[in-house]
């Protein structure tokens, strides 16, 4: 029987982390008792530095239920994708499957059950996939679509109305695990694991207690993130803007010579403190957006371990 470890990122969760807790226990004892998982499987919560009593709280369970509550704790904050990172690494030598899930209970727990038959009948990454979003805010839920939509435009392949809700077998957590870069984004590196994968649905419902740890700057970063870790496309369009920009200026160019020629002399300032300001901003974007990959170069060359483990509760 294989042995599940359920991977849990937590930052600043002290409200919910009694209540996850049970709440996954309770699946663990469901599956136990259904003979689909091994009776020492487990739960792993992330401490990805929080401020508050989240890593007192994790001992504490710890302490109440030594095989079943396990626990990372980061030496600081490193975001939610890393903090799932050193999860899923973690457990990867402690189990033989993971499923990764928030610990605001938003992803249905009832589904734990389906990706595990889904995983006995061979797939080795199942994506928990929204089927409505009532419970997100109008505004997250248009600007996400809009995300998937531009991830689409821009070649990058991921699993519509995914996050970070997902089994993985052992070997697909191990595959991942050579994927070194720093710029994470993991709904864009796990299609590229290949291996046979399934989809599960389930309705995303209202966090259980505490607010989102997601503010709209995080979600702009791992938004911009995505395309940018993944996708030179923006590059090649600026590019195609500087082009046809370039070609618009030289028959711009062509017509004053005539005008000039037959004596028609334009007196035309505004023209041209327009286009000056507009060629300016355009420039100004352009080397931004450039400025922003090769930023990212500089820090993925630096090759920095992407997490720090302080302590482990096994
Ligand atoms: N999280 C984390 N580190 C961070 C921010 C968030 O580990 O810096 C965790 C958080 O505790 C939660 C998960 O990531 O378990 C998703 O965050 P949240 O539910 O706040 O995001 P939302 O569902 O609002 O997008
Ligand atoms: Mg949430």
């Amino acid at each position: 029987m294989e042995k599940l470890a359920i991977v849990v990122p937590c930052y600043n969760e002290e409200e919910v982390l009694k209540i996850a807790s049970e709440a996954l226990r309770g699946v663990l004892d469901d599956l136990i008792r259904k003979g689909k998982i091994a009776e020492d499987s487990f739960i792993l919560f992330v401490n990805d530095g929080s401020k508050d009593r989240t890593w007192e709280l994790i001992e504490e369970e710890h302490q109440a239920h030594p095989v079943q509550v396990c626990g990372v704790k980061l030496a600081g904050n490193v975001g939610h994708q890393f903090a799932l990172t050193a999860g899923l690494i973690t457990a990867m030598d402690l189990s033989d499957v993971t499923v990764s899930i928030d610990a605001d209970l938003q992803d249905d727990v009832a589904v734990i059950e389906e990706m595990i038959d889904k995983f006995h009948n061979g797939c080795d990454i199942v994506y928990g996939v929204r089927k409505e979003r009532k419970t997100d805010t109008f505004f997250k839920r248009t600007t996400a679509q809009g995300f998937y939509k531009v991830m689409e435009m821009m070649g990058v392949k991921t699993v519509y109305n995914h996050a970070d809700f997902r089994l993985m077998s052992k070997r697909a957590v191990e595959q991942f695990s050579k994927y070194q870069e720093t710029n994470l984004f993991l709904r864009g590196m796990m299609p590229l694991i290949g291996y046979q994968t399934d989809c599960v649905y389930y309705d995303r419902k209202e966090r259980v207690a505490g607010e989102s740890k997601y503010p709209l700057k995080k979600m702009l970063a791992l938004a911009f993130n995505g395309i940018s870790s993944f996708s030179v496309k923006p590059i090649s369009m600026i590019l195609g803007a500087g082009v046809i920009i370039v070609i618009l200026s030289i028959l711009a160019a062509i017509y004053a010579l005539i005008s000039y020629c037959t004596g028609h002399v334009v007196p035309g300032w505004t023209s041209l403190i327009l286009s000056i300001w507009f060629l300016g901003g355009i420039q100004l974007m352009a080397v931004g957006l450039v400025g922003q990959y090769i930023g990212k170069i500089y820090i993925e060359v630096k090759h920095r371990p992407r997490y720090n483990i302080e302590k482990v509760l096994k």
